[in-house]
């Protein structure tokens, strides 16, 4: 099978119940323990190349890489798309270089530059066989080249979502609903504290979500900054010389909900980090005298299959589907 648009694939995930995993990728490893964990598990899967990851690996790279994996997992489909394009320029980069879907993030823009900058990405998409996915509301947290200081947030307003997505054309949209970038999503005073003196985020706003459902019936919705920051990786960076306090991400269970609803693409992409970064310090605390990277890449590798394997079956509900 060769690389597919997220056409059909949202399809079956909005009438099955279940959300296709969207990670983002940067290197070889990253790309082998998803699509092997995917493989696998017969589920499609989103690989996705934010503008930061194609500065650090390049974008021959990164296609060759994806084209790899496709080789390599032939029963499962695999769309490979531009995560937040700030520009139609970047977007035509990515749409003229063989990626199957884009994302032109204009969210921070006014509502009529937002709709205009979607058009325009969206006219030349089409034109080419790709689709897109646009944004309305802001997420808070950092991504890459994405910065919202918290207090700058706001949920999307379900009032607006059927005129942008007539007038835009887009093929998906992601909304904002309580979801947040990064390792940091919630600052203490936001959060409440469990027994374990864990900080316990706010619930996302599934009354938003839901009032959208409602206004766009059958319309794909994504969730980004959806990675759940499991603790098994922050205690491990932690106790291996790492210092992350207070790093906490979105409930799985809430994930889990969402993607039995009208929620057909989830992004992650902190987890990946987490899961590399405690076990290469993990492994250099047991191991001070090993020097070979594939020594301390082949257990990154091994918890980024793990984790994504574990997204599949009990966060997404994509197993089985491919
Ligand atoms: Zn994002």
């Amino acid at each position: 099978m060769a690389l597919v648009t997220t056409t059909e694939m949202f399809k079956k995930a909005y009438d099955g119940g279940y959300a296709v995993g969207a990670f983002n990728v940067n290197n070889m490893e990253i790309v082998q323990g998803i699509t092997e964990a995917a493989g696998e598990l017969k589920s499609p899967v989103i690989l996705q190349v934010s503008k930061g990851a194609r500065a650090y690996a390049n974008h021959t790279y990164l296609v060759k890489l994806v084209e790899a994996a496709v080789i390599e997992n032939p029963e499962i489909p695999i769309a490979l798309h531009l995560d937040h394009g700030d520009t139609f320029e970047l977007c035509k980069s990515c749409i003229d270089g063989g990626f199957t879907s884009v994302m032109i993030d204009a969210s921070s823009k006014s509502f009529e530059e937002n709709i205009a900058l979607t058009k325009q990405v969206v006219e030349y998409a089409h034109d080419h066989g790709v689709v897109v996915e646009a944004e309305l509301g802001t997420l808070a947290g950092i991504e890459d080249e994405v910065v919202v200081e918290a207090g700058h947030e706001s949920y999307t307003r379900p009032e607006e979502v059927e005129e942008f997505v007539s007038r835009t054309g887009c093929d998906s949209l992601a909304i904002a609903i309580g979801t947040s970038h990064g390792a940091y999503k919630f600052t203490a005073a936001q959060c409440t504290r469990n027994a374990d003196g864990i900080l316990v985020p706010p619930p996302l706003r599934f009354d938003v979500l839901e009032e959208c459902i409602k206004r766009l019936p059958g319309f794909p919705i994504v969730l980004h900054g959806s990675s759940s920051v499991p603790q098994e990786f922050v205690k491990m960076v932690n106790q291996y010389g790492g210092n992350m306090p207070d790093a906490v991400g979105i409930p799985e269970e809430q994930l889990r909900k969402a993607a039995t609803l009208a929620v057909c693409k989830i992004n992650i992409d902190s987890d990946i980090r987490l899961a590399m970064t405690g076990n290469i310090r993990k492994y250099f605390a047991e191991h001070p005298d090993h020097f070979d990277p594939r020594q301390y890449l082949k257990p990154a590798r091994q918890a980024v299959k793990d984790m994504v394997a574990h997204k599949i079956q009990y966060v997404l509900g994509s197993d089985g589907k491919a």
